[in-house]
């Protein structure tokens, strides 16, 4: 039996949980008990610097995503039967300051992981993600980070005169150690820096750096051997960044990158993840009001739906 509701319950509620899932107890103090899996919205794009919009992703990514079923062919796996996932909402937090939406993220995460239940965040703009590690980072202590993105997301307080927005995550993360050493994995990088230097942490961190031009020069089975070989057994925390894929998959982000990976890659990336101990993913970036016939929020939908599947493996 799946544990999604059937496509006739879901017309009839007229609701749009993700994958047609169940909703969590919103009220209960102990609404993520029993899960496996939580999914949470964060509608918040005030990290982003050039085109928001990515506020409105939870929205369209649970309207999408009634249309994916719930068995996997590649694993063999009924997902929502074998992985007992619920829609947690959105967290809530007044958007007009930063630090508040952090550690509303932060608590709400927190919450999921001590219900033993793994989260997925769908944003939002990636400043997200880095509330999100911490709370992963606190309960299994500095974890192995696989970051998908045409950005190292390494930038510094002098860009725009501010430390904390959707450029920033991974230096936060790798400064306050809530990655292990050596075990991150940059998969989809490209595009022009801002000088020489744009490369310096993440090379004396230790990161392996796969750009996207090395993902089609030497295939995704490949990069996901290498990525397998440096993640190992550690705790993995996957953090998606929609504009890894290129324009042409995924139109509907604010600082899109020419010469990106196809919707193949980007999906055969998390699905190779099979078999390790992930313990939360966000994707971030989506940007619906900057999408076409959807295209972005259904690939971001079958992203999410892969990291999910990867449970079943348990
Ligand atoms: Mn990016
Ligand atoms: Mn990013």
């Amino acid at each position: 039996m799946s544990g999604q509701q059937s496509a006739a319950h879901y017309l009839r509620h007229g609701q749009m949980p993700f994958f047609r899932l169940p909703m969590a107890e919103l009220a209960s103090p102990d609404a993520y008990a029993g899960c496996d899996a939580v999914l949470l919205g964060v509608p918040y794009d005030g990290g982003t610097t050039y085109q928001p919009g990515a506020r409105l992703a939870p929205y369209h990514v649970r309207r999408v995503s009634a249309l994916v079923q719930s068995f996997h062919p590649v694993h063999r796996a009924d997902v929502f039967a074998r992985v007992r996932a619920r829609d947690g909402g959105n967290v809530v937090f007044p958007p007009f300051d930063a630090a508040s939406v952090r550690a509303a993220v932060q608590g709400e995460i927190a919450r999921v992981v001590a219900a033993g239940a793994v989260p997925f965040v769908v944003g939002g703009d990636h400043s997200v993600a880095l509330p999100a590690l911490r709370a992963v980072a606190a309960a299994h202590g500095p974890v192995a980070v696989v970051h998908v993105d045409a950005h190292l997301d390494t930038s510094t307080a002098e860009v725009w005169g501010d430390a904390w927005h959707h450029g920033t995550p991974l230096r936060h993360a790798i400064e306050e150690k809530l990655i292990a050493p050596g075990a991150l994995v940059q998969i989809g990088v490209r595009g022009p820096w801002g000088s020489v230097d744009d490369g310096q942490l993440v090379a004396q961190f230790g990161a392996t750096t796969i750009t996207a031009d090395a993902v089609a020069e030497r295939g995704v089975a490949e990069v996901v051997r290498q990525l397998r070989a440096v993640i190992g057994t550690r705790p993995v925390y996957l953090t998606f960044d929609i504009d890894a894929v290129d324009p042409a998959f995924a139109p509907g982000t604010g600082t899109p990158v020419p010469g990106g990976l196809t919707a193949r890659e980007a999906l055969a990336l998390v699905r190779g993840l099979w078999g390790a101990r992930l313990v939360g993913m966000d994707l971030v970036e989506v940007s619906p009001p900057l999408d076409h016939a959807d295209v972005t929020s259904h690939l971001a939908a079958h992203l999410v739906y892969e990291g999910v599947a990867l449970l079943a493996a348990r």
